[in-house]
């Protein structure tokens, strides 16, 4: 068989990262789209020698097309965009053009590719659970109400429909909407690498206090590597789609904290940490949790990391 030929947007990302080693260890050929300028392409080629990166920005269809067409991957896995909440009430503007609008350019170049050539060619998108917004039903699945409650979550809801839009036209194209899935690569401007590097900073007596927002919020955090995993088990599988990725049991914010101080040899976290009116965001779901049934019966996925050890290895990485 030839070898397989994979395109990862967004690869300096946390799970562009993961699945770059992932694809590259089984032997894929695999190109990665950079944003130009983006810091860590220098770090990134170190780390993922093998891999080619491409810096052209995602917003430019042209250029993406043309990329498409030049390298014409067997996958394509669509990881590029704003990646928080925070940020896209920061960019609302921004985050529709990359996480929305450029959704459109990557499934348009991969039709006409597979138009042209008579190969399939595989797009994985990864959606989100901020899709559903703030959802009266849990846990989700694919059939709950799509009715974000931010730009990133409307932004992430015009890319999943228009995968729908596609795979009717005959690409293999997957939706996967992934809910929070965290690791030691996770950067600060998320809650739960926040507060593991806080923990650990108060633990070594470098910091004093931890400063968050509603810590009443009920997520559902799984880890990294498991998501990406699941991208590329749908990416493989007989047909397109969409698929809930999750663990299924949700935690809060609070719950995250405690066990985070615990790991970091902490038993009285409350004398440490501090509610900031600032970190309290305008609107917010109170609980996402999702339903991976379909994941685990079609495509025989499970989550293999719990959330005590998930808390704990990013724990551990920041006391070192
Ligand atoms: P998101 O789900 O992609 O927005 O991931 P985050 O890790 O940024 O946020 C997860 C949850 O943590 C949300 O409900 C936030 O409101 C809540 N949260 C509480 N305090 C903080 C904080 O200080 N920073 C961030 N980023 N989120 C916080």
């Amino acid at each position: 068989m030839a070898e397989r030929i994979c395109l990862i947007t967004g690869i300096s990302g946390q799970d562009g990262g993961y699945l770059g080693e992932q694809l590259a260890a089984e032997g894929s050929v695999v190109h990665g789209l950079v944003r130009p300028g983006d810091n860590a392409t220098a770090d990134l080629a170190g780390r993922l020698p093998g891999v080619t990166l491409h810096e052209t920005d995602l917003r430019d269809t042209a250029a993406v097309g043309s990329l498409i067409t030049r390298i014409a991957p067997d996958e394509v896995y669509n990881l590029a965009g704003i990646s928080s909440v925070a940020q896209s009430w920061a960019q609302p503007v921004l985050t529709g053009e990359i996480s929305g609008v450029a959704v459109a350019g990557v499934l348009q170049a991969c039709w006409e590719l597979q138009e042209a050539t008579g190969r399939p060619v595989r797009v994985v998108q990864a959606a989100s659970a901020e899709i559903f917004g703030n959802p009266v039903t849990s846990p989700q699945d694919e059939g709950t109400p799509i009715a974000p409650v931010n730009p990133y979550g409307a932004a992430k809801a015009y890319a999943h429909h228009l995968v729908g839009v596609y795979a009717q036209r005959g690409l293999h194209a997957v939706s996967a909407i992934l809910y929070n899935h965290e690791s030691p690569r996770r950067p600060d401007t998320f809650v739960t690498r926040k507060i593991t590097r806080g923990a650990a900073l108060i633990a070594r007596g470098e910091a004093t206090e931890l400063a968050l927002g509603n810590l009443d919020a009920r997520r559902d955090w799984g880890w990294a590597p498991d998501y990406v995993d699941a991208m590329v088990r749908a990416a493989r599988h007989d047909a397109g789609g969409s698929y809930v990725i999750a663990t299924g049991i949700p935690h809060s914010v609070r719950e995250f904290v405690a066990a985070a101080f615990t790991a970091a040899g902490i038993d009285d976290w409350e004398r440490y940490v501090r509610v900031d009116p600032a970190f309290v965001r305008p609107v917010d779901a109170v609980e996402l949790a999702g339903d991976a049934g379909r994941a685990r019966t079609e495509l025989g996925w499970s989550p293999t990391v719990g959330f005590d050890e998930l808390v704990r290895r990013m724990v551990e990485v920041d006391l070192v």
